[in-house]
């Protein structure tokens, strides 16, 4: 069994290709979650707004017509319009019952651990929802762009589910606005996005692996980009960490596109799928095989009692992930956050998954 070594962590930085991966056929009713190019037609958005037709034709690249409006006063009107549809559709979506990429990847990351997402989509959030009632051993999430799922608590600078009352002042949680992904972005505006993104600068810092996935660092997101950049430039480690980037797109794009981030003795892998990675290769203990085979030189990865791998794998369902979380973590671990509230927990799991599948929690 491989240790936990506790100042390892690792950094999962996630953009709209995760999402896609997640949910190649959207969500549960089939409700796309398109990238910014096509957004509004795609969406079906577009129809609600008659007077931008010329403009949505022009600037297909949600990005792109938003620097548009944004420069014209007359246009702000529509754009408080725009970013309410926008939400209102983003936080329609819903995961479904099926067992997906985001469920898998909450459960193969520890509390040492962190995603930072960029997208405004709530299937992270829902997932971190759902597997809360499985474990309390989960990551933290930093959403950079705001999320639909999120609220904040100006009094207090607590976060939580929009839904839900602030746990100190028990007023009601206020949106996290959505940052758009227009040349000059604002950071500094939101408190809560701020926050996020002076905790993400740390993280690369001192995170000893970083995955960056589905994320394609285009030359638009100027601001996010020499952000992370300086963080990583002022690493004292950054020699020595492990960067993978998940991502369907040519290896050549990708490293023209990441460039920032390689230096003559940076460690990096390129590969395609969720379940290539070393998340899903070593889930729990990517940065503590990765401290074994490099710091202490033996050949380490995660083992069940007959000594096979224990990988994270496209058919495994919930019980089967919880199965080997188990295998890796000990039985406690695992029946920790159902216990202390059985009824909830039951209720929150059957909902999604049905009865059969949450019978081995029993
Ligand atoms: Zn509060």
């Amino acid at each position: 069994m491989v240790p936990r070594y506790d100042s390892e962590s690792h950094l999962v930085i996630i953009g709209a290709g995760a999402t896609c991966a997640s949910f190649p056929k959207g969500d549960y009713r089939g409700r796309l979650i398109p990238a910014m190019n096509g957004f509004l037609e795609k969406t079906g958005i577009s129809n609600n707004f008659p007077e931008l037709t010329e403009l949505v034709t022009k600037y297909p690249n949600l990005e792109d017509l938003y620097s548009e409006l944004s420069q014209d006063s007359k246009y702000q009107g529509i754009l408080k319009r725009l970013d309410l549809t926008i939400r209102e559709y983003m936080a329609s979506l819903h995961c479904g019952s099926q067992i997906n990429l985001y469920d898998k990847l909450m459960l193969s990351l520890t509390n040492r651990d962190y995603i930072a997402t960029f997208n405004w989509d709530p299937f992270l959030a829902q997932s971190y929802y759902y597997m809360s009632y499985i474990t309390s051993d989960l990551p933290t999430i930093l959403y950079l762009h705001g999320n639909v799922a999120i609220g904040y608590c100006e009094n207090c600078h607590n976060i939580g589910y929009l839904w839900n009352k602030c746990q100190s002042c028990k007023e009601q949680f206020t949106p996290v606005p959505l940052l758009y992904p227009v040349k000059e972005k604002n950071y500094e505006q939101n408190p809560y996005i701020k926050n996020s993104w002076a905790a993400l600068k740390e993280l690369i810092n001192n995170s000893s692996m970083i995955t960056f996935w589905g994320y394609s660092a285009p030359k638009s997101d100027t601001a996010a980009l020499s952000m992370m950049h300086e963080a990583f430039d002022n690493s004292a480690s950054k020699n020595f960490k492990q960067f993978e980037i998940i991502n369907i797109a040519e290896e050549s794009l990708l490293e023209e596109a990441y460039k920032g981030f390689i230096y003559k003795l940076t460690h990096i892998s390129y590969v395609k799928s969720f379940y290539q990675s070393e998340i899903a290769k070593n889930p729990r203990r990517s940065c503590d095989c990765l401290f074994e085979n490099t710091m202490l030189c033996i050949p380490s990865s995660v083992v069940d009692e007959n000594e096979n791998r224990i990988t994270i794998q496209e058919k495994d369902d919930l019980l089967a992930l919880i199965k080997k979380m188990k295998q890796i973590e000990g039985e406690d671990v695992f029946r920790y956050c159902y216990n202390q509230n059985p009824i909830e927990s039951k209720e929150a799991l059957v909902n999604r998954f049905g009865r059969n599948l949450i019978g081995i929690m029993e």
